[in-house]
């Protein structure tokens, strides 16, 4: 009945303000559900359970989301390194016909990405606002997405008009399904030939990019989360010092950069700072033109300060 109460508020609370059925349904400890997250799409679910008070309930769980939803399918992603500090296997267990592929829509553009070998759920709902913002200042100009996965600020600042939209990640496969994404909502970018994708360390390429001599309008960075746990603090720190002061280095005067942070240990106060330092490093001005975090579907508990996470400045860089 707790489980239920939880989950229909949640539910209750997302219907309110989307459209489709597209979004997390459940954020843990921002949700009053610790140990849980569910994502859903569509018909298809992704459920990730990661403490062991909470894998016990799993057959009530698994009860309450059927009769909420009825999911086509659910993949019970148990793939998170939380889990093996419980003492909880780690294999993924698919319940239905989980598709390979999912396919989302966002802020007017739809997204491929895969479902089974996909980091995280599959898709990275938490960035969907500060993709609609970054796109703002997309048209008419070349566009970078460093550490794209599969292309969620690049493939919606194509479809407001980027003159074309370059892609860097480590993953080869996230590289492939950014390019897909990027010609889906902007054929006339792959008609062009002015999507690419670079596979390979961001550090790396942002130097080769440099060194090209290649600049561009709307610099988006995204790391992934550098700080992981308090004793990586000043490591990660310096991680993303360096990867913003390389980002920046690689603006046209006058553009526009996005520096988001998904370390919870990092606050806001922090990467602002990290903003500042690439701006004045690069003998730049730098002026903040929005700070944004998680959506509405990523609720922070008011008493919870730990369910905060994602931070992302917008500056203009003159
Ligand atoms: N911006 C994405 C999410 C990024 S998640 C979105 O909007 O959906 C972080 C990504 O960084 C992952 O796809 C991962 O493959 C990639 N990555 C991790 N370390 C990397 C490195 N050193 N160089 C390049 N990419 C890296």
């Amino acid at each position: 009945a707790l489980l239920r109460e939880r989950l229909e508020t949640a539910l209750a609370l997302r219907e309110r303000c989307f459209d489709a059925p597209y979004y997390r349904l459940c954020h843990g400890e921002g949700d009053m559900l610790p140990g849980l997250v569910v994502d859903r799409f569509g018909d298809h679910l992704t459920v990730q359970i990661g403490t062991a008070g909470m894998e016990a309930r799993k057959e009530q769980l698994r009860e309450v989301l059927r009769s909420l939803l009825s999911p086509a399918s659910i993949l019970w992603d148990n793939d998170l390194a939380s889990r093996s500090l419980e003492g909880l296997a780690r294999d993924n267990d698919l319940e239905g016909d989980v598709p390979e592929e999912l396919d989302v829509p966002e802020n007017g553009c739809r997204f491929l990405a895969p479902c089974r070998t996909g980091q995280k759920t599959g898709w990275f709902y938490d960035q969907r606002r500060n993709r609609a913002e970054a796109a703002r200042y997309a048209n008419g100009v070349q566009v970078l997405d460093i550490f794209s996965y599969a292309g969620g600020f690049g493939g919606t600042a194509a479809r407001a008009g980027a003159s074309s939209v370059t892609f860097i990640d480590a993953s080869q496969t996230a590289v492939d399904y950014a390019v897909r994404n990027a010609a889906r909502n902007a054929p006339r970018l792959a008609d062009a030939d002015a999507v690419k994708g670079l596979c390979g360390d961001a550090f790396a390429c942002m130097e080769q990019l440099y060194d090209e001599g290649r600049r561009f309008g709307l610099v988006c960075l995204d790391p992934p989360a550098f700080i992981k746990r308090r004793k990586d603090a000043e490591q990660g720190k310096a991680a993303y010092r360096k990867a913003n002061a390389l980002a920046v280095r690689l603006l046209e005067p006058g553009g526009v950069f996005v520096s988001c942070s998904c370390s919870h240990h990092l606050p806001a106060e922090t990467l602002r700072g990290l903003v500042a330092l690439a701006a004045a490093k690069n003998h730049r001005q730098g002026r903040i033109l929005y700070a944004g975090g998680q959506p509405e579907d990523h609720p922070v508990h008011c008493a919870m300060p730990e369910t905060a996470y994602l931070k992302c400045f917008i500056a203009h860089m003159s």
